[in-house]
């Protein structure tokens, strides 16, 4: 372990093999966790079919309940908080079956465990922690992420969104939208970012019943279409100043951090998703039949075949790399 190079060191200096993690050094337990998604995915959500790929917020909530009563939204969450505090292997494990054959629901479940809950697993203080955390971790509650607004996307730092200190110094009042909200038709929770008096951009937990908060209709979008996409409006929303996430100014390193984690999540989504799809072009190269044989004895098709396999078989080396 000593001997260990940390975060990009590979990239500069002597690396040994014995270094290098691959899925073939999953222990028991990681395989064990690889099982009880793969028991979820095909119980809870192949075997309803198209239904999941239709926006439906009783079903995410009620399907999030299991995942979460299964331990699916609890890898990152510290113990003290009904977390599992499993280590990144494990959480990429998830992450990765959930891809393979979860569709539209992997969004919802990433969300809520990545940016739905990071922001506060890093940054809550222990009250905050104690009011919120274990709900997420459990899927009693189900956590937004509100970060985009209608004229600051890339540019995140452009939001529009204001903070103002109510005169008795209890509530931050918030007005503003935010916009491609994930989950946010049947979300408790949002952690969003506004700018106090105009300029310190600053985190905060805001709960979905509170006065003056209301939601869009769904976006009809082009691909994840069993997800919740809505946007939300802050009209006068009083926020109590104890539920500031982080330091007043400071939003960005909430923002940044919780995303990282989460954009390193959807990584694993994304290798999964491509092996669930090559397993469906292998079944149906070798279904298919023309000319009298199955297409998968043509040459081409055998190489584009192999490529994939190579291809994923890279992708995911890289990510277990990275997260060991
Ligand atoms: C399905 C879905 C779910 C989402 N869920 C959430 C959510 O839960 N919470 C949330 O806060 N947001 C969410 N988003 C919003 C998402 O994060 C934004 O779409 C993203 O930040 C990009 O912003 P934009 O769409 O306004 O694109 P823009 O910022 O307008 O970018 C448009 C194009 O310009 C390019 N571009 C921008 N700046 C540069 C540059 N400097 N150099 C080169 N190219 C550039 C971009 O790469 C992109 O191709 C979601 C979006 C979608 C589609």
């Amino acid at each position: 372990m000593a001997d260990q190079c940390m975060g990009g060191q590979f990239m500069t200096g002597p690396v040994s093999w014995k270094d290098t993690f691959v899925p073939e050094d999953f222990t028991r337990e990681h395989r064990a966790i690889a099982k009880t998604v793969l028991e979820f995915v095909v119980g809870e959500l192949l075997s309803r079919g198209d239904e999941i790929e239709h926006v439906n917020n009783e079903l995410s909530r009620e399907l999030m309940r299991k995942a979460g009563d299964m331990g699916l939204l609890a890898a990152d969450v510290p113990e003290e908080y009904d977390g599992m505090a499993l280590d990144k292997i494990s959480s990429l494990i998830i992450s990765d079956i959930l891809g393979q054959g979860a569709g539209s629901f992997t969004v919802t479940e990433l969300n809520h465990t990545g940016i739905g809950t990071l922001p506060l697993a890093f940054f809550g203080t222990d009250d905050q922690k104690k009011r919120y955390l274990s709900g997420l971790s459990t899927g009693i509650l189900i956590g937004a992420f509100g970060l985009t607004e209608p004229d600051a996307g890339s540019d995140a730092r452009n939001a529009r969104t204001t903070a103002v200190l109510s005169d008795d110094g209890k509530y931050y009042i918030l007005n503003g939208t935010k916009a491609f909200i994930t989950n946010a038709g049947f979300a408790d929770l949002i952690f969003t970012f506004a700018k106090v008096n105009g300029a310190a951009f600053t985190a905060f937990i805001v709960e979905f019943g509170s006065e003056g908060l209301s939601v869009d209709a769904e976006e009809v979008k082009m691909g994840m279409k069993g997800t919740s996409t809505r946007s939300v409006i802050f009209s006068n929303v009083r926020v109590p100043v104890e539920n500031v996430l982080g330091e007043v100014g400071k939003g960005h390193i909430v923002a940044l951090n919780a995303l990282n984690m989460g954009r390193f999540k959807v990584g694993a989504v994304c290798i999964g998703n491509a092996r669930g799809t090559f397993f469906e072009a292998v079944k149906y190269a070798t279904q298919r039949v023309q000319f009298n044989r199955p297409i998968c004895e043509f040459g081409l098709i055998t190489e584009k075949i192999a490529e994939m396999a190579c291809r994923i078989f890279a992708g995911e080396s890289m990510m277990y790399r990275t997260a060991h």
